[in-house]
């Protein structure tokens, strides 16, 4: 189950409360609970790339830490409790003026035409400030344009932000390698409207001052200027589809019932997820159900102690890497270095401050599920790999039977072997590349899509039937039809054929992707460049098709 969509008004109004309750009453508890909110919505503004408002959060974070190590400093003077307040409601003011969007509609049959409300189209602004005779200025903007994206363009001197705040925005220095002292200042300008926006700086010069100066006026990325331009695509499309991510699990493995209580209470102030076992001995079983993200472990339990349940775990392939944090109110350091060196990860002394407790957390998962993420991403197209688009299928499908809308493609270039054959594989795989990032700006984060093998792509796309699916395939269909391919000297145009199928005809996952296959067979032997649907669908048959 995906977490509930967390707005930030309400993590806003939260925070608010905490504040309040703490001025009424002055206690430091309710100080500590104040930062734990202030910090879990520094988070929440973090992951969803609210770069400049997670700014000015960290600043009254920073100022807040300084007062929490000492609980005799509370009630707070009124002067310290004043900046801190005068701090809170200024990141009030901005949290409610640029509230997100909420998260895309999950359903598509409804109103086909309406392109405002068609929810394939994402409202993706991306201004570009950059002087109108630019020479990446236009290739730029068609570029971003043939991928979803909605460019505007305005100059370094008459900065035009319009409303509301774009997604990205671009930032092309007038010469390359040379942002002066007035285009860091336009940029800090950019920062203050808008905060919510992910600001890059393309053509950056390789120096440490220059990036240093462009960083404190708010830059979120700087792409140096040896790169060119050309992942800045894939940066945005990443941005764009960034998904609600899923909230990090945990699970306790804690025999005193007063340290789960605690634990379990700092864990969901954060929006961690966790679960607690008393028991080391159903470790196993509780962790084959719950897919942790990372174990907490007691170093002293019944029956074993937390460094012999985390050797035992560790014999298990899939647990090899499982991030495992030791609790303890263990002092001893030869211990805890013991611990340590037969397979855990962390020791925090107990009572553990919730603060330090959610950061490690976080940290151990976040690098975790970097690791993961590479092991089950194509190194060229960021895509799924095969084995995982396929096991998420599986599992998607198993979700949505018996009558669930699920509906899967596969996808695969025309003709791709005499592209390479002509231009060279470099132009190939950037065909590959192309048709991938164009899947990705076309279809819905909650849609599933991977690279199933060389030029082939497999997608699988929730809540739909075969009739949407098809004209939603063949509209991209269209579009990659006209995308232009660089090469060398000019461009080249491709094609791909498509097979889809519906889960409502079949009633396995394999069968479903076979159909799929088969319609996609059909689609090349009746002459490519189009979409044909499995012949369980079959008065959707061939309702797309172009010429070769
Ligand atoms: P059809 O229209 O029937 O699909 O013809 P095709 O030429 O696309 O099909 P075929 O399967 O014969 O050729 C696919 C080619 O894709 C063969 C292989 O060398 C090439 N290929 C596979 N992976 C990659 C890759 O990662 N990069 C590049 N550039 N080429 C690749
Ligand atoms: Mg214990
Ligand atoms: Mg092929
Ligand atoms: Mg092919």
């Amino acid at each position: 189950m995906p977490p509930p969509f967390l707005s930030v008004t309400a993590l806003a109004e939260a925070l608010e409360s905490h504040w309040r309750q703490y001025r009424a009453t002055g206690d430091f508890t309710l100080f500590v609970e104040f930062t734990v909110s202030l910090n879990g919505l520094i988070e929440h503004l973090t992951r969803r790339h609210m770069s400049g408002l997670a700014r000015i959060a960290r600043e009254l974070e920073n100022t807040a830490l300084t007062l929490f190590s000492d609980a005799a400093q509370h009630p707070l003077l009124p002067d310290l409790a004043n900046a801190i307040e005068s701090k809170l409601l200024r990141l009030l003011d901005e949290l409610l003026r640029h509230e997100e969007p909420p998260p895309p509609n999950r359903r598509y049959s409804d109103s086909p035409g309406d392109e405002a409300a068609d929810p394939w189209t994402h409202g993706r602004n991306v201004l570009i400030v950059a002087a109108a005779e630019h020479p990446w200025l236009e290739s730029l903007c068609n570029q971003l344009a043939s991928f979803g994206f909605l460019p505007s363009v305005t100059s370094w001197s008459g900065l035009a932000t319009g409303e509301p705040a774009p997604l990205a925005i671009l930032c092309l220095p007038e010469l390359p390698g040379a942002y002066p002292a007035e285009a860091v200042s336009v940029i800090s300008e950019l920062r203050k409207h808008c905060p919510s926006s992910h600001i890059y700086c393309l053509a950056v010069p390789a120096e440490l001052e220059s990036i240093v100066r462009l960083q404190r006026a708010g830059a979120d990325t700087c792409i140096p200027a040896a790169s060119g331009r050309a992942d800045i695509l894939a940066r945005l499309l990443d941005l764009a589809r960034e998904d609600e991510p899923e909230a990090e699990r945990v699970l306790l493995v804690e025999d005193s019932q007063t340290a789960t209580v605690v634990v379990r209470r700092a864990l969901s102030q954060h929006g961690i997820d966790s679960l607690a076992v008393a028991d080391p001995r159903r470790l196993l079983e509780v962790a084959a159900g719950y897919h942790p993200d990372a174990i907490l472990m007691d170093m002293y339990m019944p029956f074993c102690s937390g460094v012999e349940a985390t050797a035992a775990l560790r014999q298990f392939t899939e647990y090899q890497a499982l991030p495992v944090i030791y609790l303890s109110s263990e002092t001893d350091i030869a211990q805890q270095i013991e611990a340590l060196r037969l397979g855990g990860d962390q020791f925090l002394t107990k009572p553990v401050n919730p603060v330090v407790l959610a950061a490690v957390v976080k940290t151990k998962i976040a690098r975790y599920r970097e690791m993961r993420h590479s092991g089950q991403h194509d190194g060229l197209t960021r895509l799924l790999n095969h084995t995982t688009a396929k096991t998420r299928i599986s599992q998607r499908v198993a979700e949505a039977l018996p009558d669930g809308r699920l509906v899967v493609a596969m996808l695969d270039i025309d003709r791709f072997k005499s592209i390479n054959d002509t231009w060279g594989h470099p132009v190939g795989d950037q065909v590959i590349r192309n048709l991938a990032w164009l899947l990705r700006g076309r279809l819905r984060s909650s849609d599933l899509i991977g690279r199933y093998g060389g030029e082939e792509f497999i997608v699988a796309l929730p809540d739909t039937d075969l009739a949407d699916a098809v004209a939603q395939l063949d509209r991209i269909r269209e579009g990659f039809a006209v995308l232009p391919h660089a090469h060398g000297t000019g461009t080249i145009h491709a094609t791909f054929s498509c097979g889809v199928a519906a889960l409502a005809d079949h009633s396995s996952a394999a069968e479903l992707i076979g159909a799929a296959d088969a319609a996609l067979l059909q689609a090349k032997r009746s002459g490519r460049n189009r979409v044909v649907a499995s012949v369980a669908g079959m008065q959707m048959e061939e309702a797309a098709g172009g010429e070769l």
